[in-house]
Formats: structure tokens, C-alpha cells, sequence
């Protein structure tokens, strides 16, 4: 009974997640002048079994939360529990322990591989690391992961660079998945690959989602590439969510400003369709220096008086919803 209990509940929760990067002056006697406040405050879950989409423009915070959840970067405060842990008060050997269960692809396939390490060595390192399997027993399960990802058992003896992009964002799905994690976090994983590629590697993500049950959290700047993979999808701009919620909901009926100019800027393939593309004025602000109120006032076609002195808050406009703009009822009944 306890189990299931457990189980139903989402295998990650991150509650009001803070980082920011301090800006410090001077070389002896440093001290901070500022901070980039890169992630300011995000809460959101991921169910066993569901992907959820995290999109937003570069430099919005998309990257940062993925880090900052594995521990790659030390949050500056704020929980992330996984399975119920939560991982920044776990020491180093818990921490170590639980890397199994959570892992990540990166943007860049060929930054992210060891120019000198052979695709077995480097499927295999996380066997090695975490004590998983040794000598021929490890060669076995390299070459099952390979024939996973849909390379072949010869590919085990070359290097990175005998690879296209695409193949060797499969060498590191495999690497990824070599310790049977639970959660993967995929940084823009096909934002370095052409189109046609694209489309491969996303599917590929699915039958492994299927056929292992991975749950995941998959990081993109682009609303069409989360689309079909996602299930449920959030929107960061200069480091908060802003809209949270089922993906067809979302696409179909966006109720943020900042959602609504990024899925009127993704072309449609049917030129009977008429769309109207929301053009916003300016560029992103500085996360040094985040606008007051609601941070998207300064680019926002219907910013009102309240939006530049009262933040607004991000609730659930029902169904799982979740939208942060005053022009909502239920953000603005909150906010009064
Ligand atoms: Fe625009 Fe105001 Fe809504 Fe922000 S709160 S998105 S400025 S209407």
C-alpha cells in the first residue's frame, strides 16, 4: 500500500527554485555588485512516465533549472525533491548514488563526447563508475545499448569524430541510459542537428520513453521541436514560468502574451491557413536587471498600469492550467 502511495506522487518536485550567479568587483578584496538572476523562483513537477517541455528564448533560465536540478550547479535556494529527496541537502555519496537514476543529454553531441575515448569506453564509463558491470559482461551490455539506439556492435570500436550529428547524439542517449535511470534531462538535444535528423532522434527518445518508462524533462528554446514529444509544457521568460499546461491546452489556447507571440511564430504547413505573427518590441532585458511588476511589461502588446509594479502570481486557471498575467481572472482576483 505504501508503495503505491509513493508512486503516485510526481518522481520530481521543484519548489520555488532560486539560482543566481554573483557579480563580484575587484581582485583582492572582491565583493559582490550584482547577480544574474538566471533562474528566480520557478515551481513546477514531472510525473513517472511524462515528459514535460521547458521552453523559452536562450538566456531565459531553461538550462540553468536542468543543471541546477542534477547538481551540476549548487542552487542558491529552494527544493528538488526526487523520489521524495531532496537533492540539494544530499551529501556527496547520496548524490553519487542517485546520478543513476537521473541523467542527461546534452545540446552539443560532439562536446559532450571524449574526442580520445572509443564508443565503448564511453557507453561504458558509467557502468564502470557506478560498479555496474565489468570485462566481457560490460561489453555485452555496450552492445545492447547500441543496438538500442540503433547503432551497430562495429560502431563500438570508433571514435566521436567517425560520426554525423545524429549518430553520435545517439552515442550519448546510450551513454544516458547505460545505468537505467529513471529521469533524463534532455538539454536541446536536437537543436545541433538538421531537421530530417531531428525528427529521428525525436523518436527515438519516445520508443525508449516507452519501452523503459523514462520519464523526462526536455529542454528546448523552439515550441514546434517540444510539441510532439512533450506532454505537458512550460514556458520560462528571464527566469520564471509564465504558463504551465497540458500540451494541447496550451497550443490550442495560450493565455500568456509571451506564449501567444512564440506559437504565432512557428510557420504552418498549409498555405490556406492565415496566421498573424505577434512581432514584441525590444529584446529580452538583462537577468542583472529584470523589469519590475510582471518581467514581460516592457514587450507586452496589452501591459497595463499593475503590470509594471505587481508581479503576478502563478495560478491554476483550472484543469492544470497554470498562466502568471494580470489579464487572467483568476491571477488578477489574487492580486486585488
Ligand atoms: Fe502582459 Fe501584464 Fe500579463 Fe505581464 S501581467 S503578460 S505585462 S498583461
Amino acid at each position: 500500500m505504501a508503495e503505491t502511495a509513493v508512486s503516485n506522487k510526481p518522481l520530481l518536485e521543484v519548489k520555488n527554485l532560486v539560482k543566481h550567479f554573483p557579480i563580484t568587483k575587484g581582485i583582492i578584496f572582491s565583493k559582490q555588485v550584482g547577480a544574474v538572476k538566471a533562474v528566480d523562483g520557478i515551481s513546477f513537477t514531472v510525473n513517472r512516465g511524462e515528459t514535460l517541455g521547458l521552453v523559452g528564448e536562450s538566456g531565459c533560465g531553461k538550462t540553468t533549472t536542468g543543471r541546477v536540478i542534477l547538481r551540476l550547479i549548487e542552487p542558491t535556494s529552494g527544493e528538488v525533491l526526487f523520489d521524495g529527496k531532496n537533492v540539494p541537502e544530499l551529501s556527496k555519496e547520496e548524490l553519487r548514488e542517485l546520478r543513476r537514476d537521473m541523467q542527461i543529454i546534452f545540446q552539443d553531441p560532439y562536446a559532450s563526447l571524449n574526442p580520445r575515448m572509443t564508443v565503448a569506453d564511453i557507453v561504458g564509463e558509467p557502468l564502470h563508475i557506478h560498479g555496474l558491470a565489468k570485462g566481457k559482461e560490460r561489453e555485452k551490455r555496450v552492445q545492447e545499448l547500441l543496438d538500442v539506439v540503433g547503432l551497430s556492435s562495429f560502431h563500438a570500436r570508433r571514435f566521436p569524430h567517425e560520426f554525423s550529428g545524429g549518430q553520435r547524439q545517439r552515442i550519448g542517449i546510450a551513454r544516458a541510459l547505460a545505468v537505467n535511470p529513471k529521469l533524463i534531462i534532455c538539454d536541446e538535444p536536437v537543436s545541433a542537428l538538421d531537421v530530417s535528423i531531428q525528427a529521428q532522434v525525436i523518436n527515438l527518445l519516445q520508443d525508449l520513453q516507452k519501452e523503459f518508462g523514462l520519464t523526462y524533462l526536455f529542454i528546448a528554446h523552439d515550441l514546434s521541436v517540444v510539441k510532439h514529444i512533450s506532454d505537458r509544457v512550460a514556458v520560462m521568460y528571464l527566469g520564471k514560468i509564465v504558463e504551465l499546461a497540458d500540451k494541447d491546452r496550451l497550443y490550442a489556447n495560450p493565455k500568456h502574451p509571451y506564449t501567444q507571440a512564440l506559437l504565432s511564430a512557428i510557420p504552418i504547413a498549409d498555405p490556406t491557413v492565415k496566421k498573424e505573427r505577434i512581432i514584441l518590441k525590444g529584446d529580452v532585458p538583462s537577468p542583472i536587471n529584470p523589469p519590475s511588476g510582471c518581467r514581460f511589461h516592457t514587450r507586452c502588446p496589452y501591459a497595463m498600469d499593475i503590470c509594471q509594479t505587481k508581479e503576478p502570481d502563478f495560478v491554476d486557471t483550472g484543469d492544470g492550467h497554470f498562466v502568471a498575467c494580470h489579464l487572467h481572472p483568476a491571477a488578477a482576483e489574487k492580486a486585488h
